[in-house]
């Protein structure tokens, strides 16, 4: 029998409102509190592809539904989603003890992406905690193009050392040697001989070409504003610089307003908007 997820007959559904059947086919714990799914669909139907940057209304039966970005790479070609998901409350909770089998809804994916900029540029990701959950898929699809850019630099930070997110990974991206990869922790650790400090240590250090550089940034807001403002300063242009901004989400489609930032509904116009649109904004409290 062909398994639904390769079935060739699978029709994809645009869902706005309706979430898809999923199967989680994968758990992998990351850290203590995160976990990432790889989910499968369950029957003939899928949600279409997503780009790098988007996301997903991801529901468990009888709990709830929440935003989740998609963390793994674009090859859909067996229909999978990749999500990575730390447990901060009620529904996160239940998707963090989702096992394989589990039936989870799946809506989206949702909003603007990441934009690689043309070839023959730098690129500078910068990652707070489980904000390297949504560059990953960028930093795969920039990987899967290195020869179209110059510079790569990848900078991530962690509370600790028991809360950096794919440490393999970064152990195989710094082991490239095609690009710099830097990581610091908030607090030391006997375990960890790099470095500690935060993230505004290496982005300091970090030689970069301002006038060709495109920065992509994800994390706690204060880390975005910190960092961006430091990318500025540096001669960075404010519109070569890309955040990934969270708000309180629930349709996922512009509808419920819970989302709105300024003149921005994030779910549709976000999660990724460019600095020079946002920074006044974010200036603003409780904005
Ligand atoms: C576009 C987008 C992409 C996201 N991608 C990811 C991801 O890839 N992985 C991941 O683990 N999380 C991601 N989140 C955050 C995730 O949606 C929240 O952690 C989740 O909604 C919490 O729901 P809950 O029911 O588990 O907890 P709740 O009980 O609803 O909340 C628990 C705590 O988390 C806070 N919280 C709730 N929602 C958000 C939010 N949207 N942003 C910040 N804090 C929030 C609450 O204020 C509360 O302090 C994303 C959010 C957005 C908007």
């Amino acid at each position: 029998m062909i398994p639904a997820a390769l079935d060739p007959k699978r029709t994809v559904r645009a869902t706005a409102m309706a979430p898809v059947p999923y199967t989680v086919f994968d758990h992998r714990r990351e850290t203590r509190d995160t976990v990432t799914l790889t989910l499968l669909p369950s029957g003939r139907e899928a949600v279409p592809p997503f780009a790098p940057g988007q996301f997903t209304m991801l529901s468990v039966a009888g709990i709830g539904e929440i935003p989740v970005s998609v963390s793994g790479d674009a090859d859909r070609r067996d229909g999978r989603i990749v999500q990575t998901i730390r447990a901060v409350g009620a529904v996160s909770a239940a998707l963090c003890g989702a096992e394989a089998g589990r039936r989870i809804g799946v809506r989206g994916p949702f909003g603007k992406g990441w934009c690689l900029p043309a070839a023959g540029g730098d690129l500078l990701v910068v990652a707070g905690g489980i904000g390297l959950a949504p560059l990953r898929p960028l930093v795969l699809a920039a990987l899967a193009r290195r020869d179209r850019f110059r510079g790569f630099h990848l900078l991530v930070g962690a509370r600790t050392h028991a809360d950096l997110l794919y440490p393999y990974l970064i152990d195989a991206w710094a082991r490239r040697g095609d690009m710099t990869v830097a990581a610091t922790l908030d607090r030391p650790a006997d375990t960890w001989d790099g470095r500690v400090g935060l993230i505004t240590g290496p982005l300091e250090e970090t030689a970069i070409a301002p006038e060709r550089t495109t920065a992509f940034l994800c994390g706690p807001e204060i880390m975005i504003r910190v960092c961006a403002g430091a990318l500025v300063e540096r001669g960075v242009p404010a519109e070569s610089i890309q955040v990934s901004l969270e708000r309180n989400m629930q349709c996922g489609v512009g509808w419920c307003g819970h989302c709105q930032l300024g003149p921005y509904l994030l779910c549709r116009q976000g999660p990724v908007r460019r600095w020079d649109h946002v920074a006044d904004l974010l200036d603003v409290e409780e904005l």
